[in-house]
């Protein structure tokens, strides 16, 4: 019997090493674990039973924006409903060559637009903690089917925070690489100059393993680079000689719950039993402008990358007359209010007259988003904060108001406009669902990261598997 709920990557790599379970056998339980689980829980949108064909490793996920060879890839969309891509995307290749089958393609807000999956065009995901609350998104469905046993680990992206947050909401690891190390060739765009996939899994280790296999330079993502050194697997277990940066204005924003500092701060008191110097740091004007600087941003770029979906290349056609009704009636049916919403945010922030108001400033307040994030990086080796201000919502609690949807992603959105890596490991239970301590760290730091939050998971002992199956 393969507990699912509890089998790490670690463990399932020594049971295929050792021979005691099959690649086909250990794809078997998983989809066995989803048709138990998903008909209430909706990760996948699709699960692929062939998946295990050629497979020699540990099967995977991935969030419905990679592009997948052969299999239909909608970004939860019903504009590309029916798009079965012909390529593989550079991050599905490399999980291929290094023998990880496919189980399937994961739930997410429409276009990586949103922060609760309920954006899908195929309807929300649950999280597995409590189904009445949203796991979090846009990576929902690839964080919720890994924190309930439905995949070992999972592909998603992060653009403000979708990776980060929803792995914080459901009690998984999440990984927002730095950007530039992950290529983005194959990924259905959203905003390009933030968009990174990145790994979702159960444990630190396991996170740096997956993000050893996807990372590095890709010919065709000229924005990706060499990694400057290899990915390690973290083994240590104190946290001598780190020096943890508090930011003031990450730590105490208004809307945090009292649940969740309470937890942040538990572990930041672990963190100093193991060795760490923590200290006190300032990133006002980070959290003041980077809400608004990335929702003028975001939107921009998406109304670019979304103008591609006119019902000549992809998926949804409708209308029949001339080529303009085609174009208006295909974009009018097959997206849903978000997308319509950055559209013509993005549109018109980048529209002649505005341009410089919005898009132009929008960008100086992100040079100085990252000159102040530089500044404390020349004090601390990594900050820390919440991943979230908030547990897991009720679904429909934020549906109605975009602006309060948006603020889920306060704490994550500054180090991502300023291109620097970001994980989530759990830190605790609060009302008893999981809460996400964020670790931010300088450009290319992943190892240090991994080093930290190894460490940190190993003095916290969370308990991964949802109270509900235990
Ligand atoms: N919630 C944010 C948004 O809707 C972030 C999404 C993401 O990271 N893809 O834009």
């Amino acid at each position: 019997m393969i507990d699912t709920l509890r089998l790490t990557v670690d463990e399932a790599s020594a049971l295929l090493e050792r021979r005691e379970v099959t690649p086909a056998e250990l794809h078997r339980a998983y989809l066995d674990a989803a048709a138990n689980r998903d008909g209430e829980l909706h990760c996948y949108l699709r699960t692929v039973e062939n998946g295990a064909d050629n497979a020699t490793g540990v099967p995977i996920a991935f969030k419905d924006l990679v592009s997948t060879k052969g299999v239909e890839t909608t970004a939860g969309s019903k504009i590309l409903a029916g798009y079965t891509p012909v390529f593989d995307a550079t991050v599905a290749a490399r999980c291929k060559n290094a023998g990880l089958g496919l189980l399937g393609k994961t739930n997410m807000d429409e276009f990586a637009m949103g922060s609760s999956t309920e954006n899908s065009a195929y309807g929300p995901s649950r999280n597995p903690w409590d189904p009445s609350r949203v796991p979090g998104g846009s990576s929902g469905g690839s964080t919720a089917a890994v924190a309930a046993g439905l995949a070992p680990w999972a592909l998603g992206s992060d653009t403000g925070g979708s990776i980060k947050q929803p792995a914080a909401l459901c009690g998984v690891v999440g990984l927002r690489p730095t950007y530039g190390t992950v290529s983005r060739y194959g990924i259905v765009a959203f905003a390009s100059s933030l968009d990174q996939i990145g790994p979702i899994t159960k444990t630190v280790r396991d996170c740096a393993r997956l993000y050893g296999i996807i990372a590095g330079r890709d010919p065709s993502d000229t924005t990706t680079v060499e990694l400057p050194e290899p990915v390690e697997l973290p083994e240590s277990e104190d946290l001598k000689g780190l020096r943890i940066g508090i930011p003031k204005e990450l730590n105490e924003a208004e809307g945090i719950e009292a649940g969740v500092s309470e937890q942040v701060g538990k572990a930041l008191e672990r963190a100093r039993e193991l060795g760490a110097e923590i200290g006190e740091c300032r990133l006002p004007r980070s959290v003041e402008y980077g809400l608004p600087c990335y929702y003028l941003i975001a939107p921009s770029e998406a109304s670019s990358n979304l103008a591609r979906y006119d019902g000549v290349r992809y998926g949804l056609r409708s209308g029949n007359g001339d080529v303009r009704a085609m174009y208006d009636r295909t974009r009018h049916d097959g997206f849903g209010d978000e997308p319509k919403r950055r559209i013509m945010l993005g549109t018109y922030a980048l529209s002649a007259g505005y341009y410089e108001a919005f898009y132009g400033q929008a960008q100086k307040v992100r040079t100085m988003i990252r000159e102040e994030h530089a500044a404390a990086f020349e004090q601390f080796d990594i900050l820390v904060s919440p991943t979230s201000p908030t547990v897991a919502f009720e679904l429909g609690a934020r549906t109605d108001n975009p602006l309060a949807m948006y603020a889920a992603d306060l704490l994550t959105i500054p180090s991502n406009l300023a291109g620097l890596p970001g994980l989530s490991i759990p830190c605790g239970l609060s009302e008893g669902l999981p809460v996400g301590l964020q670790l931010i760290g300088r450009q290319f730091s992943e190892n240090l990261l991994f080093r930290a939050g190894h460490a940190l998971e190993q003095a916290l002992a969370f308990d991964y598997v949802p109270e509900r199956y235990r």
